[in-house]
């Protein structure tokens, strides 16, 4: 590089504001993972201001059961990036996870866990294994929305929204675009889901067609979490659904050989974390052995967040040399392969010295080559025409018999409603159910309006009013029944936006 080349870079990085960041030095390990990794960032260069707030069992242990105070939020909304190691979550004392509720408080929509093997210096069954999860981080089944409704069943909301989704699947292209990746595979199942997964799966059909560049498949999740434990190196970007991805991430992870070396990043809108995958790992806290791969990989990433990509080039090129080079914490020494079992600080030397080197071998690995963040449109809502044509009426009854009940049901024909169906788990048990069904006290009675033709296969209904639902609660209350909630039935321009009972 010219002189006159460098000079101009120094001034520039002399000249640039450092970057705000909030850094939690955590629980556990984390103090001896976070000091190692702010020593190689300002080794390498990296422009930012940490600012140090206190998360995690201090602050939940000094009675804060959020796990963060009020000058942390301060320090967040300040910087807007977090650098976080990891945190000890007590147990069995109520708790809430501080993970769950950065991740919702902040918006942190996306999820994203790069997975790169490592071999020969990590073992694994797949050398080849390159891999992104992008998780939807905010919705799902961990909407949390959980209810006890009868004496036999409970019962937790699965959440899907368009914006959620939108936003999730632009963002896993968007990433796929600027960090080189091919190919963006979404997971879902929708072949049971139809209406949630149903909805992820066609704003992905969407949102592919604006990237022609990028190839894109679907596959239902239980089939695609066997194929990618079984060939790993058959994908590129996965974007699914929050449980989903909560899985299948940790089995990446696994197979990869790296839980102790992988990074993630949960991006929002304004806001962005970074941490390792791993805990707090008490076990060895205060040894001085423990690796900080993860934390110095989700440095790598927030760097490449915060316009800094080539520092961040750096540091990985540095830290991919010290593995070769055979320098190993315990948790990945082998004996034979690797030259010296290595202390955290000492890993971290380790990297300081090879700043600047280019790996020999390990050349498979995408660098953080996305520069800056990436922008996601805001959301539009676009407003159908929505029509109430009836509504499942959940009862809590002690009976056995549905003929019993969806008889005695039938009977009414108040308001201008009549009973259509009871399900019992999601299946139909009235009209006409077998025997053999297995019902819990958990009854499930959908009443739609009289005029609706029911018969046919695909039944048209007809319009109803909120009025006529009331009277009918207040009838069925009348005579006894437990009422444990409602769900109201609608079309969206027209079309059927509740799902049929199975055999309906
Ligand atoms: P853990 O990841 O802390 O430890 C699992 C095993 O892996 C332990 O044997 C540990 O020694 C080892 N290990 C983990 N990281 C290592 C590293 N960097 N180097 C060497 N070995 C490492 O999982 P856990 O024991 O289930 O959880 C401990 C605590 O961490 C719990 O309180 C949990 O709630 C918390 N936790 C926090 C986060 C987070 O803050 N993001 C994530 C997971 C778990």
């Amino acid at each position: 590089m010219s002189t006159k080349v460098l000079t101009r870079q120094l001034s520039r990085k002399k000249l640039d504001k450092p970057v705000k960041v909030a850094v939690a030095h955590g629980d556990g390990i984390g103090p001896e993972i976070m000091k190692a990794t702010l020593r190689i960032l300002d080794a390498a260069g990296a422009n930012i201001e940490p600012e140090f707030i206190e998360l995690g069992e201090k602050v939940y242990l000094s009675g804060n059961t959020s796990g963060i105070n009020s000058r942390g939020w301060e320090a967040i909304n300040n910087s807007k990036v977090i650098f976080k190691a990891p945190i000890t979550t007590p147990q069995g004392k109520g708790y809430k996870s501080l993970n769950v509720t950065l991740r919702k408080s902040l918006g942190l929509f996306a999820n994203v866990r790069p997975v790169t093997a490592l071999y020969p210096y990590v073992p694994t069954n797949f050398p080849n294994m390159n891999l992104v999860i992008i998780r939807e981080n905010e919705e799902d089944l961990y909407a949390g929305i959980e209810h006890r409704q009868t004496q036999d069943v409970y019962q937790c909301l699965k959440l899907i929204t368009r914006p959620g989704c939108e936003r999730i699947v632009r963002y896993a292209f968007e990433y796929a675009k600027a960090f080189g990746r091919k190919k963006v595979t979404c997971m879902v199942k929708d072949n049971i889901m139809k209406l949630t997964d149903g909805l992820f799966h066609q704003v992905f059909n969407e949102i592919a067609l604006e990237y022609p560049e990028i190839r894109n498949d679907t596959q239902i999740i239980d089939i695609g979490s066997a194929k990618l434990a079984a060939s790993p190196e058959n994908y590129d970007v996965i974007v699914t659904p929050n449980l989903y991805g909560d899985i299948i991430s940790d089995i990446a992870a696994e197979i990869g050989g790296s839980v102790g070396m992988c990074g993630s990043a949960n991006i929002g809108k304004n806001v962005a974390m970074f941490e390792a995958i791993h805990g707090s790992a008490q076990d060895i806290e205060g040894k001085g052995i423990a690796n900080p791969s993860g934390l110095i990989n989700a440095a790598v990433s927030m760097l490449a967040h915060i316009g800094q990509s080539e520092i961040g080039d750096k540091i990985k090129n540095a830290w991919f040399t010290t593995l070769e080079q055979g320098y190993h914490t315990e948790d990945i020494y082998q004996e034979g392969r690797s030259i010296e079992k290595v202390g955290t600080q000492r890993f971290a030397d380790k990297v300081i010295e090879n700043l600047g080197q280019i790996p020999k071998s390990i050349t498979k690995s995408i660098l953080a080559n996305g520069n800056g963040k990436i922008k996601i449109p805001e959301y539009i809502r676009k407003r159908q025409q929505k029509e109430l044509v009836g509504v499942d009426v959940f009862l809590d009854w002690q009976g056995n018999d549905p003929n019993e009940l969806g008889d005695a049901l039938s009977k009414l024909n108040v308001y201008k409603l009549k009973l259509k169906m009871i399900t019992n788990r999601g299946v139909k048990v009235y009209p006409k159910g077998l025997k053999e069904t297995f019902c819990t006290d958990h009854w499930r009675c959908r009443f739609v309006g009289v005029d609706a033709k029911i018969n046919s296969v695909e039944p048209r209904y007809a319009g109803i009013d909120f009025e006529q639902v009331v009277a009918l609660l207040s009838t069925l209350f009348n005579l006894g029944c437990d009422i444990i909630k409602t769900e109201n039935l609608y079309e969206f321009d027209g079309k059927r936006d509740f799902s049929l009972g199975q055999g309906e």
